[in-house]
């Protein structure tokens, strides 16, 4: 990068790129759990449901692209082989073997409550020490905490139409 980039950044570099590949995986695994869950989702509010988890869907792989630009622009490499995406992650991956819309919802939510807690944790460690890190950081933690709140809000629409039903 950038000499004077560089020399703004008043932290470990090599270790804030540890992390930041580990974002990466997590990025392109929710990316995936949320396309393919998309297609797959059955049960009711399917296609209400179907269009949030697109897209956000969308908004991961944005995410995995912001955090692949920074670790370039830092000097480092993003994770060149999948299946180091499962070595690197902190969120893991759900697999949508069960597609019924309460069990994608409740999935997703535990991975963005994941995400919200990995974003809040760069925050704290890039706060007054690499803006332009942490700039991108809180984009995506915004990002997060709205993707938390929307499947949540879904998830109660679920439960009360349930409910409803019921009489
Ligand atoms: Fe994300
Ligand atoms: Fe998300
Ligand atoms: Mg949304």
């Amino acid at each position: 990068m950038g000499s004077k980039g560089r020399e703004i950044i008043g932290m470990d570099v090599n270790e804030l790129l540890g992390l930041l590949r580990k974002a990466y995986s997590d990025e392109w695994l929710a990316y995936y759990q949320y396309w393919l869950g998309a297609k797959l989702v059955k049960g009711p509010m399917k296609d209400a449901v179907g269009a949030e988890l697109l897209q956000h869907a969308t908004e991961e792989l944005a995410h995995a692209d912001m955090v692949a630009l920074r670790i370039i622009q830092l000097g480092g490499t993003p994770v060149t082989k999948p299946e180091e995406w499962y070595t690197h992650t902190n969120c893991g991956y759900d697999a949508p073997d069960d597609p019924y819309v309460k069990k994608l919802l409740e999935q997703n939510i535990k991975g963005e409550q994941c995400a919200i807690g990995v974003y809040t944790r760069l925050l704290d460690l890039t706060r007054d020490k690499d803006p332009v890190t942490y700039n991108m950081v809180l984009t995506i933690l915004q990002q997060e905490v709205e993707h938390e709140e929307d499947l949540q809000a879904l998830l109660e629409d679920y439960e009360l139409l349930m409910q409803a039903v019921k009489g």
